[in-house]
């Protein structure tokens, strides 16, 4: 099975930030055409100022926060969306 960004949720990501309006420009140079990238990314986040994950892993409480990237076509600037906050994660992702 295969691991790769299926066109269904590219196009259910797209829906859900159209849903939430989050229609602007690129921050950094104003171009309106986006590429939601092929693959999602975690962001992880610890709850102390000194929980370093890497290297040697975690040292405190961590979790990560499923999310969908997409670029800038022009000049490749970077948006990180939380899966979560886009209503796009399964069941048992959102209760924990
Ligand atoms: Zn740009």
């Amino acid at each position: 099975m295969s691991n790769d960004l299926k066109q269904m949720d590219q196009d259910s990501i797209i829906a859900a930030l159209k849903r939430v309006g989050a229609n602007q420009p690129c921050p950094r140079c104003g171009n309106t055409e986006f590429s939601v990238l092929n693959g999602y990314d975690n962001v992880w986040i610890t709850q102390t100022i000194d929980g370093n994950l890497f290297p040697g892993g975690p040292r405190g409480p961590a979790f990560s926060v499923p999310s969908a990237l997409l670029a800038c076509t022009r000049c490749g600037y970077l948006s990180t969306h939380a899966l979560g906050a886009l209503g796009l994660l399964p069941p048992d992702e959102t209760s924990r």
